[in-house]
């Protein structure tokens, strides 16, 4: 298949957004267009990868919640059949002072040691307070953390936890991306059921999400590339810079594309970085937008296969948090728990790398067959908060012990570690500015929508499904000139189910 040189519309990455963006192209049929991708399939960060040993293990914790028919329709026409998923029930944890606490934390202090439950009440009652009293709204995360939850969930959860996950500070963070994200405590409900021990439970009745059954989250994408027209579809192609004014993307072979319009899915930074041709005063207002206001971390992704039945302890928990620093994790999942095609058949016959605790001695070398179990830990990775590529995964294991996931004497059979960058888009406090003052003028001069987790920076809108949509909707914009829902006004769509475009109209 030879590369256009010219299309009506071109897509650069085969992620979610980029597949949303080809998908409605594809539907509306108005213009020619294409897709390139730099990687060799599609999925961007919604891929899965395979260990020698045939453990699955996808790019962190990725379950789906999807807030559009649109996303439904897709993903439905891509695994049409009842036994290419499984359903499982929301089962997460925090884990703190050692006790596994249900999810939402705030609602469940009535299972922490009673000292630590007088400072989460006490810290209720001062934010109570705090809320009444406030003129202007909260200034940071920080200042919001304190109003919701109070001092002592801040200190307890809040404060540790999201600097593990943001590998910022929370008072370098602002609050509006938060919307539906955070559970708001009910001081009533917090303090009865601390009074009647009693538990708030796990997210209510009908909380469940489903996941493929063969090749984890990566194998959606796959399929859901696999229902584009393929001779449209260009992977190993690595976009080298991009010509604004003159509407073409150089690829790194040299090879041009021309387009009315792109849609651009790689980092906004990549993007600013790389375009060219652009007068001086412009490209300057661009790039010192991206560079002040734009913050990103590192994902470090680590997962470890085991040798054994799953634990009772464990039993059907799904993904878990890890606030405490005697583990290097923010969050684990039990990814062997999503679909038993995670792990290799238990008469596969493997090895044992070490047991968990090295010191327990070096294990055989003979393969001996399984069931097996894995576990998948998420490190975060900033400046603020540098990892040891050396050391992490070994921190890691021992945090497992620590947290009591896996016991000393486990026999490791696996293991996996690959770094992402970037990996989270930080809501910092001048992300807003920096998109103000980047994505309207990328549009208006140059018909550059640039979108996507990192296309257009918003932690709020950047899962699958608003990824897609972001795409779906860049794709409308494009060609009908419809304005863009999930990017302009994230609180909306993640508050309602979004119904109005669908795959069949
Ligand atoms: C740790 C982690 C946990 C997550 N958890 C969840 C979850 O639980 N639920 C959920 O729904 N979502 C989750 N997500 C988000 C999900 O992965 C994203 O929604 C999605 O991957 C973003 O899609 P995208 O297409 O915008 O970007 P990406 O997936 O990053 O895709 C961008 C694509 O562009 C290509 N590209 C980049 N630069 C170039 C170039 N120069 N030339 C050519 N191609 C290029 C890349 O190869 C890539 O394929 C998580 C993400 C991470 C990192």
């Amino acid at each position: 298949m030879s590369l256009p040189t010219s299309v009506d519309t071109l897509v650069i990455g085969a992620g979610p957004t980029g597949l949303g963006a080809a998908k409605r192209l594809n539907q509306l049929n108005l213009g020619s267009w294409a897709l390139i991708d730099a990687a060799e399939e599609a999925g961007g960060l919604a891929s899965t990868d395979v260990t020698t040993e045939g453990f699955l293990f996808d790019v962190g914790g990725h379950v789906i919640f999807s807030h559009y028919a649109y996303f439904d329709d897709v993903i439905a026409e891509a695994l049409p059949r009842k036994e290419d998923w499984y359903e499982h029930q929301r089962v997460s944890y925090v884990r703190s002072k050692n006790v596994w606490v249900p999810y939402p934390y705030q609602n469940n202090v009535s299972v922490l040691p009673i000292e630590d439950q007088v400072k989460a009440i006490e810290g209720m009652i001062d934010a109570a307070e705090l809320r009444v009293r406030a003129k202007e709204p909260p200034a940071n995360f920080d200042e919001w953390i304190l109003r919701m939850m109070g001092e002592g969930i801040a200190n307890l959860f809040m404060r540790p936890y999201n600097f593990k996950v943001w590998a910022v500070p929370t008072t370098l963070m602002q609050c509006k991306w938060l919307g539906e994200r955070v559970a708001a405590p009910s001081l009533k409900l917090v303090v009865s059921n601390t009074l009647n021990k009693k538990v708030a439970g796990n997210w209510g009745p009908n909380a469940t999400f489903k996941f493929p059954a063969e090749g984890g989250t990566g194998g959606i994408w796959k399929a859901v590339a696999k229902t584009l027209p393929q001779d449209k579809l260009f992977f190993k192609r690595n976009v080298a810079s991009v010509d604004g004014p003159g509407h073409s993307v150089t690829l790194a072979d040299g090879s041009v594309i021309k387009y009315k319009h792109l849609i651009s899915t790689m980092g906004l930074d990549f993007l600013v970085d790389n375009l060219k041709n652009v007068d001086e005063k412009t490209h300057k207002g661009l790039s010192t937008a991206v560079k002040e206001g734009l913050i990103y971390s590192s994902t470090h992704v680590i997962g470890i296969g085991i040798r054994g039945t799953l634990p009772p302890r464990i039993g059907d928990k799904c993904w878990l948090y890890f606030p405490e620093p005697d583990s290097p994790f923010y969050r684990a999942t039990v990814f062997s728990n999503y679909s038993p095609k995670n792990c290799p058949e238990a008469s596969v016959k493997l090895a044992t790398i070490q047991y968990a605790d090295p010191s327990k001695g070096k294990p055989s070398s003979d393969a001996k067959e399984g069931p097996y179990w894995s576990l998948m830990m998420e490190v975060s990775e900033s400046h603020l908060k540098p990892v040891d590529m050396q050391t992490i995964l070994a921190e890691t294991i021992q945090g497992c012990i620590n947290a009591d996931l896996i016991k000393p004497e486990d026999e490791i059979v696996s293991t996996y570690h690959r770094k992402f960058t970037p990996g989270y888009p930080t809501p910092s406090l001048g992300r807003d500015a920096a998109l103000d003052a980047t994505l309207p003028v990328l549009a208006d001069k140059f018909d550059i929508l640039s979108r996507g987790r990192f296309g257009s920076w918003k932690y709020e809108v950047g899962n699958q499904d608003h990824s897609f949509l972001l795409g779906a909707e860049a794709a409308n914009r494009a060609l009908l000139g419809t304005p863009e829902i999930t990017l302009l006004n994230p609180d909306w769509v993640n508050g309602r189910r979004n119904t109005e475009m669908r795959l069949n109209k």
